[in-house]
């Protein structure tokens, strides 16, 4: 077990700037950080336990380094020590989030894991995890210092790693069956993820691995019945080993309708007839870091939408600050907020601002009267924005 040692921060480094050299600082492996987050809406703390040579290349692009997006609740930064300059950053979610906003989570401490995948670095770095303030501004809240692991050889090579978006699918549950089911499910798959814009478009820029084994998830997360996530992140990355994984989507071999994602996190689908919907949803979270854009004021607990600060996904706005938001593709004498149109389900409609969106009825906004990530439409050409984006920043 790695001891950990809190520092005090450097110093701001250079935000947005792609100009790290990959080959300078990194060793072209990755390094795999397992972590324990434990507490509840009182606070938190975030602790490594583990840290480790994955045995891999690194899966992520060389050029992209630093998070281009101010998504996520949680942040992994990697400095150099001695300068304290930014070398790789990542924004990320996870269920403690979640979690604190349940009636569990306000009062009792519950303990999360998390792994990190991060470019393996040459030399002595800071690594910081970032959470955000009240204020929404992400801040250092616990730092490490790495010296470096024990390294072997890795079983997976470079390749085209670097320039194709490796999505890994973990399959749950298919030990007993048998080899040409097992295929088939696994095309179904592909079907289903290069079923819908953007990722139809995007086909030659995916590589996809299918791994089989028990990822931990289970039915019911926080009392929600559709709701699948597992608590048991370290066995899933367990059961992934080596394979390339910038995203992670885990398929569970159940007809029962449900699935869930987390940002930079993974994502889950089951074999229900609406997986061709659930799938592309679910990779709007988890890919995207898209908002729900549907009304459901059960789940509107909490503080998530802080309302003097824009939310952080792209495709909802409180109207306090819309030119960070879509405002500017609005057509020339757009009104906002935008009145409902009669628009079929499966088009978007006019681009707007519509009142009812993040699980809120009132004083929530979305880009479109119909969207893939409210009532299964296309994608809206904000969301689908945002989707291509991040396609684009995993193949450059
Ligand atoms: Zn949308």
């Amino acid at each position: 077990m790695m001891a950990f040692v809190a520092l005090v921060i450097l110093g701001v480094a250079e935000a947005g700037a792609q100009n790290v050299r990959f080959e300078e600082w990194f060793t072209g492996g990755t390094l795999r950080v397992n972590c324990l987050r434990e507490g509840s809406a009182q606070g938190d703390t975030v602790w490594v336990e583990r840290w480790y040579d994955r045995q891999a290349a690194w899966h992520g692009s060389r050029t992209q380094l630093i998070d281009p997006f101010d998504n996520g609740d949680y942040r992994v930064v990697m400095r150099d020590a001695e300068t304290g300059r930014e070398l790789f950053s990542r924004g990320y979610s996870n269920l403690f989030r979640e979690y604190k906003d349940t009636p569990e989570g306000r009062n009792e401490s519950k303990r999360f894991e998390e792994t990190l995948l991060v470019p393996m670095p040459k030399g002595k770095v800071l690594i910081a995890f970032q959470k955000r303030d009240k204020d929404m501004k992400l801040y250092d809240q616990t730092v490490v210092v790495y010296e470096g692991v024990e390294s072997g050889k890795w079983k997976v090579e470079s390749g085209e790693l670097a320039t194709k978006f490796d999505v890994a699918f973990v399959m749950q549950g298919f030990d007993g069956v048998g080899e040409e089911e097992y295929q088939k499910v696994c095309e179904r798959m592909r079907g289903v993820l290069f079923g819908k814009e953007p990722f139809k478009s995007h086909r030659e820029d995916f590589n996809l691995y299918f791994v089989k084994g028990d990822a931990g998830v289970e039915y019911n997360t926080f009392g929600a019945d559709r709701y699948a996530m597992t608590f048991k992140v370290w066995q899933l990355h367990d059961v992934l080993g080596t394979t390339p994984c910038d995203h992670i989507i885990i398929v569970l071999n159940n007809e029962k309708y449900g699935g869930g994602a987390i940002y930079n996190f993974y994502s889950v689908t089951s074999l229900h007839k609406m997986a061709e919907n659930v799938l592309p949803h679910e990779l709007g979270h988890g890919i995207g870091g898209l908002a729900d854009e549907y009304v459901d004021e059960d789940l509107s607990y909490a503080d998530l939408h802080r309302t003097q600060y824009e939310p952080l996904e792209p495709n909802i706005t409180n109207l306090v600050d819309f030119p960070s938001k879509w405002q500017s593709l609005l057509p020339a004498g757009t009104l906002v907020p935008t009145p409902d149109a009669e628009v079929p389900r499966t088009e978007n409609g006019p681009l707007g601002a519509y009142e009812g969106a993040g699980y809120s009825s009132k004083d929530v906004y979305r880009p479109a009267m119909h969207c893939m990530m409210r009532d299964y439409a296309p994608f809206c050409p904000v969301c689908r924005q945002r989707l291509e984006e991040v396609i684009k920043m995993y193949t450059r």
